[in-house]
């Protein structure tokens, strides 16, 4: 005989009661069956909730008529039932539903509900499935019989939450069945008696365990859970988008999985089946065809990790104190005291030197843990020999399951890892001695960030890149255009790489499913909302983002006095934007502060040379114990563009003119003829090669005299160039007679930055440096007489959003650098 087992979601409507009948019917032309069947989705609930309010004393008929309406239409709907066996449910209605209102009455006048009457209530349910589903089965001409479950399933225990007594139980359920023979036999999952008969509930959502009994008691040859889902999944799936089936687990996992929260089986259900090795199949009513989840001895022994639950909810007591110490005893008094309480402990730790006993206990049970032990301990507090218990609150716990953790070396390693890339904070862990699960209890907030990220890293391989973009001028908008452009290859990769929001200086375009990059100009054009951190944060906590990446592509410093804040809050950021890092050296040491303790990283490489790999080479160099000697370099694309066209002939305004219309100064050209900007690369560099100058230090030879159009426009000032042309034309020709070519240079040298035009002979490296190129000339300890160079574009949209880019790509790596 196989025991199939329905839960509630399968016995929501008349179509999936249905549904279960046909699945029932096929089976049993094989094999007996025995049927244990939930109360339809929803009633046992709405049981708890017309106790609730009897018992406060409060309106309960409008529940109850709510109830009776259901199963009347249920019973209305139901096709093919004789009219006999119609009038039988339709009595076991009206009994039920006048005895509950007598019950709850009396409930709400006593405001008093013992367990025992409680439990005969909240039982109600699955009675009426059984007189349904029989009714149903009969009417397709089936030999069934139902069977009293409250008789024939035999406990101990607490009436809410008994345990079963499995040979008991086969001594009466085994005599009923010899008495009433039938293919299909129906009964009620959740109802149990105890040894005086009364009724005794097996635990909310206990019909799995009841299942379980009866195949136990039965000795059948399979049990089988139908229930909404096509299996055990690697993680509860709706708390994580791509969730993978699980073939096959053995008994020890799926017991360590549903201990530690996945709700498709109870607890308690394993037990009893793993004892008498009877295979376990979660199956799905709604695709029946589907091979579902087997649950025996050997799972397959091949994934490492099989799954990740969680358990919420819970509260952390830390009982601690020198009365701890070498006490022979003291650690079963904590448990003997919560025992008596009927509080479920979940989860133990124990420091090694015997100070301190932590465990979770379900937060609705806290105060009551509390007032056990500070009862069972009440001596030793006042003496002091205890501390006062201390509690953290909303809690949960995080868990690894698999069998195969056992002969793999670093999977707590990377359990936790995943921990700390999630920003979680682990307040406790455990380990059980088989090393078939490693625990983690975390803050409930935090537990589905924890659960998503351990999942993705475990299980899906497909990391996430969470972008918000600020600025959309010229280098954001190639960004985006090349993140569109490269979203193929990325995920052939396996690297999910999303816009969610893109702000300029007006607006903040957030979407759920990312942004349209084909279309997103006019949605931004659109979109009501205004940048800022908490917008931002919202959307990221909001949506469960794990790896969000602020990319700040203006040049405005009120942006780049955010990123610390950004950072605290769990961003990323990659910017060219030059403004962080020549700010005061107070942020510039806060900013990497932040992001060490986050663990986030803050990416500028386009912050000098553009897309050249300049600050990464540097900093590695650095970190192998290399040391800046002298710098030398041409730093900025427009002034090497405008140097080289003077030595071509071309008048200063006219080329300056010239590299304004093909974009490639800054919309002020000042900024670029002033040095302003080559100074601040000079000091980034500076910096990061480890002299803590301030930008006032770095001595800036102007192109422009001192003065020059002082408080003219841009359009003025355009007007006014051509009084320097001769001058420049001049000193030009100077050079040229010894032979020389003047460049706009940037130099580190004896501790001091410089930015000047230079006059440089022809065989210096940096005379040939024109048309917008770069060169960075580096000396230093190991690259000496001969210095190291890197050349290339240093300017323009696509290599500056190429470098964005390719830095937005490893905020992946999330481990921290040295
Ligand atoms: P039933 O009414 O059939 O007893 P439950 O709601 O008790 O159904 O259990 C099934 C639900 O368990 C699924 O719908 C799913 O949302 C949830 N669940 C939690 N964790 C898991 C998991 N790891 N695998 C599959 N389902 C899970
Ligand atoms: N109907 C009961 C409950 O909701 C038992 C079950 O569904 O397993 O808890
Ligand atoms: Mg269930």
């Amino acid at each position: 005989m196989r025991v199939l087992k329905f839960g509630g979601s399968s016995l929501a409507s008349v179509a999936r009661f249905s549904e279960v009948a046909q699945i029932v019917l096929q089976q049993a032309t094989t094999e007996q069956v025995c049927l244990v069947l939930s109360a339809p989705q929803g009633v046992t609930n709405t049981l708890v909730e017309l106790t609730d309010l009897a018992y406060l004393g409060a309106d309960f008929q409008s529940p109850l008529s709510q109830l009776e309406q259901r199963y009347q239409q249920l019973l209305a709907e139901v096709p093919g039932v004789s009219e006999v066996r119609r009038q039988q449910v339709q009595a076991l209605i009206n009994s039920q539903i006048q005895q509950l209102g007598w019950q709850l009455q009396g409930m709400s006048l006593l405001k008093f509900c013992p367990d025992h009457i409680k439990a005969q209530i909240l039982g109600l349910g699955e009675q009426f499935s059984v007189a349904l589903m029989t009714a149903l089965l009969e009417g397709r001409g089936a030999d069934v019989q139902a069977l009293d479950s409250v008789k024939l399933v035999k406990s101990q225990g607490d009436f809410l939450n008994a345990t079963a007594d499995v040979a008991a139980t086969a001594t009466v359920i085994d005599a009923a069945m010899a008495a009433t023979p039938a293919s299909i036999y129906v009964m009620a999952g959740f109802v149990s008696s105890n040894a005086q008969g009364e009724t005794a509930l097996l635990g909310r959502n206990g019909s799995d365990y009841s299942a379980a009994v009866i195949a136990a008691a039965i000795k059948a040859s399979a049990c089988e859970i139908w229930t909404d889902v096509d299996g055990v999944y690697s993680a509860d799936p709706r708390q994580v988008k791509q969730t993978r089936l699980i073939d096959r687990l053995s008994y020890d996992e799926a017991m360590e999985l549903s201990y530690f929260g996945a709700k498709v089986l109870h607890p308690k259900t394993i037990g009893p089946l793993a004892r008498v090795q009877i295979p376990c199949y979660i199956k799905n009513t709604l695709n029946p065809s589907a091979p579902g989840t087997c649950i025996d001895v050997e799972g397959d022994g091949e994934a490492l990790v099989k799954g990740i639950s969680s358990l919420e909810h819970l509260a952390l007591i830390t009982v601690s104190g020198p009365g701890l110490k070498g006490v022979v005893g003291m650690a079963s008094r904590v448990f003997a005291a919560m025992a008596r309480a009927q509080i479920s402990v979940s989860l133990i730790t124990q420091s090694s030197s015997e100070f301190s006993i932590s465990f979770c206990v379900p937060q609705l049970h806290l105060v009551a843990a509390k007032k056990a032990l500070e009862a069972e301990f009440e001596l030793e507090l006042q003496n002091k020999l205890l501390r006062p218990l201390a509690i953290q609150s909303d809690m949960a716990i995080v868990s690894l399951v698999g069998d195969g953790m056992r002969q793999h070396r670093g999977v707590a390693a990377k359990f936790f890892a995943s921990l700390a890339q999630a920003r979680v904070n682990v307040v406790a862990i455990a380990q059980d001695s088989s090393e078939r699960s490693i625990s983690a209890v975390v803050e409930q907030r935090s537990c589905q960030n924890a659960v998503k990220v351990c999942h993705e890293n475990f299980f899906s391989h497909i990391p996430s890149i969470d972008v918000f973009l600020v600025g959309c001028g010229v280098v954001g908008s190639e960004l985006l255009a090349q993140i569109e452009r490269q979203q193929a290859f990325l995920q052939q990769r396996q690297v999910k790489l999303t816009v969610y929001g893109i702000a300029n200086s007006k607006q903040l375009l957030l979407a759920k499913d990312g942004v349209d990059l084909k279309n997103w100009q006019p949605a931004l054009a659109e979109a009501n909302a205004q940048f800022s951190l908490a917008e931002l944060n919202r959307f990221v906590q909001e949506q469960h983002l794990t790896n969000p990446v602020l990319v700040d592509c203006t040049s405005a410093q009120a942006v780049a006095d955010q990123y610390a804040d950004f950072l605290a809050a769990g961003f990323h950021v990659v910017t060219p934007n030059k403004k962080a890092n020549t700010s005061s050296l107070e942020y510039y040491h806060r900013l990497r502060a932040v992001a060490q303790q986050q663990r986030r990283r803050f990416l500028y490489e386009t912050t000098v040379g553009a897309g050249l790999p300049v600050i990464d080479t540097l900093q590695g160099l650095l970190n192998a114990g290399d040391q800046l000697l002298a710098f030398e370099g041409i730093l900025s694309g427009s002034l090497s563009y405008i140097f080289g066209e003077l030595e071509a002939g071309v008048p200063l305004s006219v080329v300056t003119a010239k590299a304004r219309a093909m974009g490639f100064t800054e919309p002020d050209p000042r900024d670029d003829l002033s040095g302003m900007d080559v100074a601040r690369k000079l000091l980034i560099m500076a910096r990061e090669a480890g002299l803590m100058l301030d930008l006032s230090e770095v001595e800036v030879d102007s192109v422009l005299p001192a003065g020059f159009a002082a408080g003219a426009n841009v359009e003025d000032f355009m007007a006014q160039l051509p009084q320097l042309d001769q001058a420049f034309a001049e000193r030009l020709a100077a050079a040229k007679a010894e032979g020389k070519v003047l460049r706009y240079i940037g130099e580190i040298r004896d501790g001091k930055c410089k930015v000047a035009i230079k006059a440089l002979a022809a065989d210096h490296p940096l005379a040939k440096v024109k048309d917008g190129e770069n060169a960075l000339s580096i000396l230093s300890r190991y690259y000496q007489p001969i210095p190291f160079v890197l050349r290339g574009y240093g300017a323009g949209a696509a290599v500056t959003s190429a470098g964005v880019f390719s830095d937005i790509l490893r905020t992946l790596s999330w481990q921290q650098q040295v």
